[in-house]
């Protein structure tokens, strides 16, 4: 699309179904509301938006040295803060979709009014890069913001998120207690339980966002929604909260992941061994020999195994 001079403060109505002015054909999943935004162009040029454009790439870069945003897959918002606007009528900066997180530029970044519709688009680049596409987490995204009044949004493909899910394959919560880092999850101490819903995955990003919008209702509290073999979306106020929640939420389940392996209950107060599981995924024998460190007179050896 074209803005209008910077000056201006026109009714900037996007149809990016039909196309832009870069000849991009954007989704349907990209019409995620059907009236027009009123944006000021001069609001567009603002530094506050150059500045969160090269927030949101400089954190993608980040979040794949951590492995939550690999082989272009995970993404990135975060909104335009306003003193003058509340927060559900600001802006919004978008990751797009297919770029290396690595090589991100915030040139890369798809702006979005509060209502879904794009206002800036990335230029087109020459071959091998695909045509800019704005992340396919875009309608889920808007669904977080929408029920959430969050300021910032983080989907991680980190292979923690993806592989707790998968310890129990019907749960439809993780549960963790006791554990230090839980403080950093909006509206918990230490001694309290910490429950993440799970949705089960589905072939394509935009098809979770009935299940998200359903869970998010059932569990009004919650900051983060895990995705069964797929990752997990966390959000904030701001980037901060956002940032700093993912990072206690990635540690949490890469914590009950290895307790797991020890043969150990993440969910219980004191950790003890999980004898539920004994037997299953290499429990039984770490298990045992954990319990021989603390009472070795209880266990008899034969040869190198503990029986
Ligand atoms: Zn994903």
């Amino acid at each position: 699309m074209e803005l209008l001079s910077p000056s201006s403060s026109v009714a900037i109505n996007v149809d990016v179904v039909g196309g832009s002015s870069t000849g991009m054909k954007q989704s349907q999943s990209m019409v995620l509301k059907s009236k027009s935004a009123t944006v000021s162009s001069a609001c567009l040029e603002r530094k506050e938006v150059d500045d969160t454009k090269a927030l949101v790439a400089e954190l993608c870069r980040h979040f794949y040295t951590l492995g939550w945003v690999l082989g272009t897959g995970g993404s990135v918002t975060i909104k335009v803060h306003d003193e003058s606007v509340p927060r559900s009528h600001q802006i919004i900066v978008m990751s797009p979709s297919g770029v290396q997180k690595e090589r991100m530029a915030p040139e890369e970044m798809f702006v979005m009014s509060s209502d879904g519709f794009i206002l800036s688009l990335p230029p087109l680049k020459p071959y091998p890069y695909p045509p800019p596409k704005c992340t396919d987490c875009a309608p889920l995204f808007m669904e977080v913001y929408e029920m959430c009044n969050a300021g910032a949004v983080i989907h991680s493909h980190g292979m923690e998120a993806c592989l707790v899910t998968m310890i129990n394959p019907f749960s439809k919560e993780f549960r963790i207690t006791h554990m230090e880092m839980i403080k950093g999850i909006q509206g918990h101490g230490y001694h309290d339980e910490l429950v993440v819903p799970i949705i089960e995955n589905t072939a394509l990003e935009g098809e979770l966002k009935e299940s998200l919008t359903d869970t998010i209702r059932a569990y009004p509290k919650t900051t983060a929604v895990l995705v069964r073999n797929h990752g997990v979306f966390i959000w904030g106020d701001s980037w901060i909260s956002a940032k700093t929640q993912a990072e206690c939420y990635h540690y949490l389940f890469n914590a009950a992941i290895k307790l797991h392996q020890l043969g150990l209950n993440w969910s219980s107060p004191n950790h003890g061994p999980n004898h539920a599981f004994n037997g299953g995924w290499g429990c039984g024998n770490i298990s045992r020999a954990l319990d021989c460190m603390i009472d070795p007179s209880k266990y008899r050896r034969t040869s190198s195994i503990y029986i």
